[in-house]
């Protein structure tokens, strides 16, 4: 079985055997080295000299970790959403006492930077911008530098969820001024579910001073204090962080460009694939679609939960649906982590033979 989603996401070989290494005191020293080489490595590749923490907890956690260490109750926050995910932020701030200001975008599209502008000058009280780099619901990809460069201009704080673009989609985290930035181990890293990692700005720590929402389990205060001594404030995931280790070295061996470089090959692909077969991309401006996750339209008529099945059971590969109100109409292809070439030749091979059994007649 072969595994498309948008995460989890396959792991290499050699880092699932890491994970079968015998524990480690997380408290000793041979745990502070690895600790400090997987942190130096991710501050490498999130393009940052600022802090970066490895959380043990799915996305989500790191999502809400960078709301409450940076906000207090009734501060003012715009939300740019343009799906389910940039929705989520938003409600974490709100369920923390947050006063947001939603400002939504059509799904299938990006966010405009020009209307975030707007809404920083209509609202000069507005401390915290929150938006999704890479939008997994509807394959979208945000212009995140000319939104950070707006966010930036009106100084505000920005937090980013890009928990399925880093590490897959170029994001400069200090150069286009990102102050806190979230992702997971589950997608582009090749490593399993368990662990987010969240870069924290100079900006983000001053805010930190001041920000008053309730934590215990996220406190970057602590979370601070314990790195100094290569440790984490509670017991991590130290499977995972073995996994991570090995993963993140194969990632710097492959070269932060050549990933780059690699997930915009299979994106294309994968969307060229799909107009192969005659089907139409949910995003239908194609310039910000999505190099990790492409989601399709199902063709007229077809529920799409329909070719998932049959694509699981009878060609063995798994796909995702749509999420929320999409749920029935789109699938998603997920080509981020480790995936080749011939990954995504299979896939489109398959689907091809898939499609006629659902009822969908496949352009010759
Ligand atoms: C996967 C994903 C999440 C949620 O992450 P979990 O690890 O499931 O908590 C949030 N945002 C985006 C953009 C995602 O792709």
């Amino acid at each position: 079985m072969s595994l498309r989603i948008p995460g989890p996401t396959p792991c290499p070989d050699s880092v699932l055997k890491a994970m079968s290494k015998q524990m480690i005191n997380h408290r000793g020293k041979e745990f502070g080295e690895l600790m400090t080489r997987a942190t130096a490595r991710l501050q490498e590749m999130f393009q940052t000299k600022g802090d970066v923490f490895i959380l043990t907890s799915s996305g989500t956690g790191g999502m809400e970790a960078s709301i409450v260490n940076t906000m207090s109750p009734g501060d003012k926050v715009l939300s740019l959403s343009n799906g389910v995910f940039g929705d989520r932020y938003a409600t974490i701030a709100e369920r923390f006492g947050a006063d947001v200001t939603r400002v939504k975008f059509d799904w299938g599209t990006a966010v405009d930077p020009d209307a975030a502008n707007k809404a920083l000058k209509a609202d000069p009280k507005i401390k915290v911008v929150l938006v999704t780099h890479n939008e997994t619901s509807t394959g979208v990809t945000n212009d995140l530098k000319a939104i950070a460069s707006i966010v930036r201009k009106h100084d505000k704080l920005l937090l980013v969820d890009a928990i399925s673009s880093l590490g897959c989609i170029d994001l400069q985290v200090d150069s286009w001024g990102c102050d806190v930035v979230v992702t997971g181990s589950q997608k582009g890293w090749m490593v399993p579910p368990g662990l987010a990692f969240v870069s924290f700005s100079q900006r983000a720590w001053q805010a930190h001073q001041a920000a008053k929402m309730p934590r215990f389990y996220w406190d970057f205060t602590l979370a601070g204090n314990f790195l100094q001594k290569k440790q984490t404030p509670w017991t991590p995931a130290v499977s995972i962080f073995y996994a991570l280790d090995v993963a993140l070295a194969m990632m710097l061996e492959e070269g932060m460009q050549n990933i780059f470089a690699r997930h915009a090959r299979l994106g294309q692909k994968t969307r060229d694939g799909m107009k192969s077969l005659g089907l139409k991309l949910y995003a239908a401006d194609e310039k910000c679609a999505s190099n990790t996750v492409t989601a399709v339209n199902a063709p007229n008529g077809i529920d799409a939960k329909r070719i998932q099945e049959v694509m699981r059971d009878e060609h063995g590969i798994v796909i995702s649906g749509g999420q929320s109100t999409l749920a029935g109409k789109i699938f998603r292809i997920g080509h981020l982590g480790c995936v080749s070439d011939s990954d995504i030749d299979d896939l489109i091979r398959e689907l091809r033979l898939a499609l006629p059994k659902v009822g969908y007649a496949v352009p010759a």
